[in-house]
């Protein structure tokens, strides 16, 4: 087990279920908003961006993979791979879940992370559910891929380490990772039940206690997929910022793994300021069948967790 972060005091007054399963919507769509936005500046650093767009504030598709405007990339699509093997198998299924990620690689998609590839490829070539541990591991991709761990497993946080850290090791064997997957995870599902800012900084902070390195203040303006500088990408953005908007703006125009930050801080964003504060350009332009399939799924999984299971 990943060493442990304090779980945090449940919230003691939790919206009304209603709003706590429209902010998983806005959570999943977070996601697909901030990779859509961010996918436009990845790679390109902040004098870059200002040079060519000014401010992005624009879902304008382009960047160094081409796309479409709305198009999204991994963070996204391995995302809907493991909802989507939750929703089928009525549950947990690692197994089900590499096997989604098998048939996404196969499917020549548009980008791959290197570390993802070669956990995908130990699935496939030696049926590794969890790669072994690797210095070099300290990577974004388990990170990103988080939000449907954190709505299936709402009202239970054993559940929610046990899972995050499982889904991450298919790929990622590292503290750093395991530890950012837990705590984004918390961010999440304390946002979406209403906790406050201050409750959400502590969630970061108990972070930063067991792992200084994660340290965010003051922010150095690193944002490459090292998952250290990428939570501290999304932490300063995300605690500097009060609508969903600004702080998806910061994230994307500070470049580096800019889709990456984008997706992370557009689920604890979106969790946190609700469906109402997704822009509806951004909205509008974001991939049709994604919008509505991550809609779907958000309200599988949120109705197919502790919680719901608690309302009932
Ligand atoms: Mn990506
Ligand atoms: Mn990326």
């Amino acid at each position: 087990m990943s060493d442990s972060i304090l779980p945090e005091e449940e919230n003691e007054n939790p919206l009304p279920w209603p709003e706590i399963a429209q902010r998983a919507r806005a959570a999943f769509l977070g996601v697909a908003l901030g990779d859509a936005l961010g996918a436009t500046t990845e790679f390109m650093t902040p004098m870059e961006i200002r040079a060519k767009y000014g401010t992005l504030k624009k879902i304008v598709g382009g960047g160094w993979l081409h796309l479409k405007p709305g198009q999204v990339t991994d963070d996204t699509q391995m995302s809907l791979c493991i909802a989507r093997a939750m929703r089928d198998s009525g549950g947990w299924n690692l197994t089900a879940i590499a096997e989604n990620f098998v048939a996404w690689m196969k499917s020549r998609p548009v980008d791959i992370g290197a570390t993802c590839a070669r956990g995908i490829g130990d699935f496939m070539h030696k049926g590794i559910l969890e790669v072994p541990y690797n210095e070099w591991d300290a990577g974004n991709g388990g990170v990103m891929r988080m939000v449907p761990v954190a709505l299936g497993t709402v009202g239970d946080d054993r559940l929610l380490e046990t899972w995050a850290v499982e889904q991450a090791r298919l790929t990622h064997n590292h503290p750093l990772s395991d530890a950012a997957c837990i705590a984004v995870g918390r961010m999440v599902q304390q946002a979406m039940t209403g906790a406050s800012r201050e409750a959400l900084k502590t969630i970061a902070g108990n972070l930063v206690a067991t792992h200084r390195t994660f340290r965010y203040r003051p922010y150095l303006g690193n944002s490459t997929a090292y998952v250290v500088d990428t939570m501290q990408t999304v932490f300063h953005y995300f605690f500097n910022t009060s609508s969903f908007e600004d702080c998806l703006i910061g994230v994307v125009n500070q470049g580096g793994d800019a889709d990456t930050t984008g997706a992370i801080a557009g689920m604890i964003a979106g969790a946190f300021y609700g469906i109402q504060s997704l822009p509806r350009r951004w909205l509008r332009r974001l991939d049709r069948a994604v919008r509505e399939e991550a809609t779907d799924l958000a309200d599988h999984l949120i109705n197919a967790s502790p919680m719901a299971a608690a309302q009932r």
